[in-house]
């Protein structure tokens, strides 16, 4: 099938092995691979589809290690290069009683930070449908750099643009600079998926309603789409607006939720545009993206918890 692309952080999230604890009350850690980037393109290759992940990794143990966990998900490690100098990037998480995460970064600079716009495979990024990143790789140079030029040369190779902001405020050296950067690149992207929280942070409006989404609208958006966690999600095309509902789950790590998500949709919108174009056809990709999302909460870690299609239909059949 046509390539999608995510472009990004790859990294190792530390877990506490028993959760509502904090960080210094943890008895001690799972690894898990993350990186949202990361897991979209896996998500997609875990539906069928065929993904590759640029970015870069740390010439150690832990950056040979996520490779290879993408490989053996059938990722494209083409994009990947590997810095001789700086470390696999690291999280400490904690998740907290109610599900909610928070993160203690080490990236001081971690691998990822110093990919460089030379090393890019542009060879790759072009053959993309469908060229997805974050804003985590737009905090500091080069990545920025890096991050600006591959979205530019998919642009021109003729990708669908597709933004997935996911906020991380620890990283940023101010709100306000997390702000204007990730609105820096808003208007390139055909496909933005935010989350409540993060509507709420961009628009600095206390209410996740149809006026603070709009308020995000931009003439070259095809596609926006506000995740809502339980309640499921909203969206919005040039033409018409709503909601599906989420599927009901007892979550027990809501991590990768969202990254489920979006490679769901992805992985539809990438063998047929226009679906965002059919208001009956899109509800049903978004209840595909919602039943990801939702079985992605039922496991502990996000890689492990992706869904295959046949999982997916399983669940829905049985929802
Ligand atoms: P992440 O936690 O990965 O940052 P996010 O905040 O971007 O995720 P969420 O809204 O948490 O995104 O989740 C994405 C989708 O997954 C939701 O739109 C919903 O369909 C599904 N989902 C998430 N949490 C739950 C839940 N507790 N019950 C049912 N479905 C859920």
């Amino acid at each position: 099938g046509p390539l999608i692309v995510s472009f990004g952080e790859m990294l190792i999230d530390f877990v506490p092995t028993v959760s509502g604890v904090s960080l210094a009350e943890a008895p001690g850690f799972l690894k898990a691979p993350g990186g949202a980037p990361a897991n979209v393109a896996i998500a997609v290759a875990r539906l069928g589809g065929h993904a590759a992940f640029v970015g870069k990794l740390g010439d150690d143990e832990f950056g040979h290690m996520l490779a290879g966990i993408l490989g053996e998900n059938g990722v494209s490690t083409k994009g990947i290069n590997f810095d001789l100098g700086a470390r696999t990037a690291l999280a400490f998480v904690t998740l907290r009683a109610d599900g909610e995460r928070e993160f203690m970064f080490y990236r001081n600079p971690s691998a990822d930070m110093l990919l460089t716009p030379e090393e890019l495979n542009l060879e790759l990024i072009r053959s993309a449908k469908v060229f997805h990143y974050g804003s985590i790789s737009l905090i500091v140079e080069p990545c920025r750099s890096a991050h600006l030029k591959a979205m530019e040369a998919a642009k021109e190779a003729g990708a669908l643009l597709s933004y997935d902001p996911n906020l991380r405020l620890p990283l940023w050296p101010s709100p306000a600079e997390a702000r204007e950067q990730i609105m820096s690149i808003w208007d390139k992207a055909e496909v933005i998926k935010v989350s409540d929280n993060e509507l709420e942070f961009l628009t600095g409006s206390d209410k996740i309603d149809d006026a603070a989404a709009l308020s995000l609208w931009h003439p070259n958006l095809k596609l926006l789409l506000v995740t809502l966690g339980e309640k499921g999600c909203r969206y919005y095309t040039k033409n018409f607006h709503g909601q599906v509902d989420a599927f009901n789950v007892k979550a027990v790590d809501t991590t990768g939720a969202g990254d489920a998500f979006v490679g769901a949709l992805l992985s539809k919108i990438v063998d047929d545009q226009s679906v965002i174009e059919d208001e009956p056809r899109l509800r049903e990709v978004l209840k595909f993206s919602n039943a990801c999302g939702a079985i992605t909460t039922i496991k502990k870690g996000a890689i492990p918890a992706l869904p295959t299609t046949s999982e997916v239909l399983t669940f829905v059949k049985g929802a």
